[in-house]
């Protein structure tokens, strides 16, 4: 749990996809992270669980991620508004953060599965 490894996965499903013993890795992953955010231990690199917590809540307010809101938590949670200000204006003249959030026809489902994990 103390590894800076478990916050290393982006949960792109290669390694399962690729794995003979069909693991799947990012679904043993999730729960571990969790278990540390919610016991509070472990936690090497603060900002790696700032950004763990902007994303989750990116996901549960709009059922899917929403990167502009998600950059924006993030930035003001660690207060780093000027870092990567090339990259992001980089990503926004290229389409990949839009100004409106995504349309999610899922939102109530989602809310649920947050509901019933009892995610924060
Ligand atoms: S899903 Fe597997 S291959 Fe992809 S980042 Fe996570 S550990 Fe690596």
């Amino acid at each position: 749990m103390a590894s800076k490894s478990i916050w290393l996965c982006l949960t792109c499903h290669t390694c399962g996809a690729r794995c003979p013993n069909g693991i799947d890795v990012p679904a043993l992953l999730d729960p571990i992270r969790h278990d540390v955010l919610r016991r509070k231990i472990g936690i090497t690199d603060p900002k790696v669980a700032i950004f763990h917590r902007a994303f989750m809540d990116t996901v549960k307010r709009f059922g899917r991620v929403y990167e502009l809101f998600l950059v924006g938590m993030y930035k003001f949670k660690t207060k780093t508004f000027m870092e990567d200000m090339e990259l992001g204006w980089n990503m926004f003249r290229k389409g990949k953060l839009h100004l409106l959030p995504p349309k999610s026809g899922n939102l109530s489902e989602v809310k649920e599965v947050f509901k019933r994990s009892g995610l924060k």
